[in-house]
């Protein structure tokens, strides 16, 4: 259980919540589809990437990301096809949406991911990412390459085995980092690891992570912990503040740089990556600061969920139903106008920012797991 109560307190039905279906609102009459320019959302915030979550399954249990109890999942006739994904991703990307990550849940469960990447591949996208927890990485580094694929990010919260398994309640720490070596080896360049920071868990991990990392050509990037699924996995005691890492990165690699001109950057900001020079050369590490740092001003991108649910920000429930398009029996031409119209239509309310608060209140209840961060 979480160590706080929000305003009103836990919902009474508990956290095991499907994502919700929210069906697709009415459109306004001067909604124009994909011939209309690019996509906006009613702030003006031009939207270009595009997360894709392929299933709500996962090989792991991380603590702060899936309820120990499991979730409820979606049903299998819910989950969109590879023919539906690649529909959404033909029609978005007419609107300028050049960048997609495939996500998860654990988005190497999914029967034939390399086919899935070879297809979207060949829509000609700017960049074709996957965010895996590394488990099958061993084995798909190759194939997916071959398929496509142009970045990783892989999550490793610790390099302390015992503490891997039990943050991630049955992963394997070797296997992972094989499988990063893997994927180096096949010529992935640029790869982010990704590690949730948290307080009394692996705060003394931070530059051991980062050396880590920069001997191997891989970014760092430390994530601040989320309160998801209504706050249930939140633990306000382990959440460890940007202001803070940056504190532990300064003292123990030295000063934080600006990445482009190398100068120092002032002790606050929006910087989301940070330059350290280390053995003769400037690393970067990236920070994730969205609780106490946000920048939803400069957001650009909306979540599709595995059964076709378009969330306009990771922070709220409601959504956007393009499974209802993709089914509703048209194709070609008008299937990628609705799909554009629906979508243009729905983004012209996105929120202005998030709440989430440190307390571990104002985040929504869908889970980290189903939506995929
Ligand atoms: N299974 C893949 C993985 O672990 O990388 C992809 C999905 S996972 C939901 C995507 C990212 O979200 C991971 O880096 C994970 O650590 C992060 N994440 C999950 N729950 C979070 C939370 N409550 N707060 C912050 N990050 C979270
Ligand atoms: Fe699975 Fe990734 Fe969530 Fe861990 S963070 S439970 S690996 S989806």
């Amino acid at each position: 259980m979480k160590d706080v109560d929000c305003a009103g307190g836990p919902r009474a039905d508990g956290p095991r919540v499907r994502l919700p279906v929210v069906t697709g609102k009415p459109l306004p009459v001067d909604v124009e589809g994909a011939s209309a320019g690019p996509l906006t959302d009613g702030l003006r915030r031009r939207i270009s990437y595009l997360r894709i979550s392929l299933t709500d399954r996962c090989n792991y249990r991380c603590t702060y990301c899936m309820p120990e109890a499991g979730i409820e999942l979606a049903a299998r006739a819910d989950v969109l096809s590879f023919e539906e994904i690649e529909a959404t991703v033909a029609a978005l990307k007419l609107v300028g949406v050049a960048r997609v990550r495939l996500t998860g849940g654990e988005p190497t469960v999914r029967k034939d991911l390399v086919e899935l990447t070879e297809r979207l591949a060949r829509l000609g996208l700017e960049d074709l990412a996957l965010s895996t927890n590394g488990e099958r990485l061993l084995e798909l580094a190759a194939p997916l390459k071959a398929a496509g694929l142009t970045r990783l990010n892989v999550s490793v919260d610790t390099l302390v085995p015992e503490r891997f398994r039990q943050v991630t309640r049955r992963g394997d720490l070797d296997k992972v980092l094989a499988g990063l070596s893997a994927a180096r080896a096949v010529g992935f360049a640029h790869t982010k690891v990704n590690c949730v920071a948290m307080r009394g868990f692996n705060d003394d991990e931070i530059g051991a992570l980062c050396r880590y990392c920069w001997d191997r050509d891989f970014i760092p990037r430390f994530i601040e912990l989320m309160p998801m699924s209504d706050g249930e996995l939140f633990y306000p005691g382990k959440f460890l503040p940007v202001a803070e890492l940056r504190a532990t990165l300064t003292r123990e690699l030295g000063p934080l740089l600006d990445v482009e001109s190398g100068e120092p950057l002032p002790g606050v900001g929006p910087a989301r990556y940070a330059a350290v020079m280390y053995q003769g050369k400037l690393r970067q590490v990236g920070m994730i600061s969205a609780v106490s740092e946000p920048f939803c001003d400069t957001c650009n991108r909306v979540r599709l969920s595995s059964t076709g649910q378009l969330h306009a920000c990771l922070a709220y429930d409601d959504a956007i139903d393009l499974r209802s398009v993709l089914r509703s029996g048209l194709t070609g031409d008008d299937l990628t106008d609705r799909l554009v119209q629906v979508t243009r239509s729905g983004l012209s309310d996105k929120r202005a920012s998030h709440v989430f608060s440190q307390a571990g209140c104002g985040g929504p209840r869908k889970h980290m797991v189903s939506i995929g961060g």
